[in-house]
């Protein structure tokens, strides 16, 4: 989600010309579990830099979601730092479409 955010915006901006793919790449890391505590440190000091600093809210918003998931998923952020993965799905199924009946 993070790098989709990072990759739809018109990057004319500071935050999201470096600090959002920034930001995403330290999730990606984390998530692969290569990361370390110091990249955990970097990452909630890129989230802290992204705030007030776009023409718009872009980046705040993706900053608050970034952050929040740091908090909401606390446990499982320990478990990559620990052991490089949490044990939960790395993918999740897609419901298929809803059926739509044409009248005619
Ligand atoms: S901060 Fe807003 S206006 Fe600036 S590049 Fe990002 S999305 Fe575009």
């Amino acid at each position: 989600m993070l790098t989709y955010l990072a990759a739809n915006s018109a990057q004319q901006c500071g935050p999201c010309r470096f600090g959002l793919p920034a930001v995403a790449d330290d999730f990606t890391t984390l998530a692969d579990g290569r990361a370390t505590p110091e990249l955990l440190d970097r990452l909630r000091h890129r989230i802290g830099l992204l705030h007030g600093r776009g023409a718009c809210g872009h980046p705040d918003g993706t900053a608050r979601l970034a952050a929040s998931a740091l908090t909401a998923f606390e446990a499982d952020v320990d478990q990559h730092l620990t052991h490089g993965h949490c044990r939960r799905p790395t993918t999740l199924p897609v419901p298929p479409p809803a059926r739509t009946e044409h009248r005619t």
